[in-house]
């Protein structure tokens, strides 16, 4: 799956034809929404067109089509202006990208451990689940840390696409079915590099480098069950 929002994660306003309606939900030929996915929340914002404008509520495939839902029942035809909330992709970026180090710095620290689940909040905070069988919490604690050395180093990120079987044969490139991207009718999968971090499957947003991150804070550690921990973060200066 090719987004518009993967090849241009700057636009965050675009004008497109309404490419289909219905009550309550807009297809568009091009939209820079995301739709959500891999534990990360859809964006938020609005979609306007001539004689009117609604907040989009969440998304659906349907028919091959990406689908909008929207507040209301109004019918958008012609052409139309679809406007993300510039501040809730900032912080999903930011979190998302946050996930990713504390993934990397686990899979490096405790022998290429796997990502169990993932999820993102609008409130700034994620929980991350991870097959960790008898793994030291204050060690986990200890990450923080690190965690934070890398987001004062200001690493860049990188995007690339590669066979899913060449993903498949690498150990560690996909961290968790349940996050793997959809690959792309040509059978591709987006590869997300923290350069010299980290390298994984990814279907998401992201930064485009590390220190347009703030801090980020380790909340709590919970054991779930024998092998797994469940880890808690939040970047600075939001709830959680
Ligand atoms: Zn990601």
């Amino acid at each position: 799956m090719r987004l518009y929002c993967h090849e241009h994660p700057e636009t965050l306003t675009l004008e497109s034809e309404v490419a289909d309606a219905r009550p309550g939900a807009i297809a568009l030929a091009d939209s820079p929404f995301y739709p959500g996915g891999g534990g990360q929340p859809g964006d938020r914002g609005v979609i306007r067109w001539e004689g009117g404008e609604a907040a989009v509520t969440g998304f659906e495939y349907e028919g091959g089509r990406l689908w909008h839902l929207i507040e209301g029942n109004a019918l958008a035809k012609g052409r139309a202006l679809a406007a993300v909330d510039p501040d809730f992709r900032r912080l999903m970026r930011q979190l998302h990208t946050g996930t990713h180090i504390l993934n990397a710095l686990v899979f490096q620290a405790f022998d290429g451990a796997l990502v169990t689940g993932v999820q993102m909040s609008g409130d700034g905070s994620a929980r991350m689940d991870f097959d960790l069988p008898g793994a030291d919490n204050e060690k986990l604690r200890a990450l923080e840390a690190p965690i934070n050395d890398a987001i004062r180093q200001d690493i860049a990120l990188d995007f690339v696409y590669v066979p899913l079987a060449d993903a498949e044969a690498q150990h560690g490139l996909i961290r968790s079915r349940s996050v793997a991207p959809p690959p792309t009718p040509d059978g591709l999968i987006r590869i997300v590099e923290i350069v010299g971090l980290d390298r994984q499957a990814c279907g998401g947003t992201h930064l485009a480098s590390t220190g347009a991150s703030p801090p980020l804070r380790i909340l709590k550690i919970d054991n779930k069950g024998r092998h797994n921990r469940r880890v808690r973060i939040a970047l600075a200066g939001n709830a959680g």
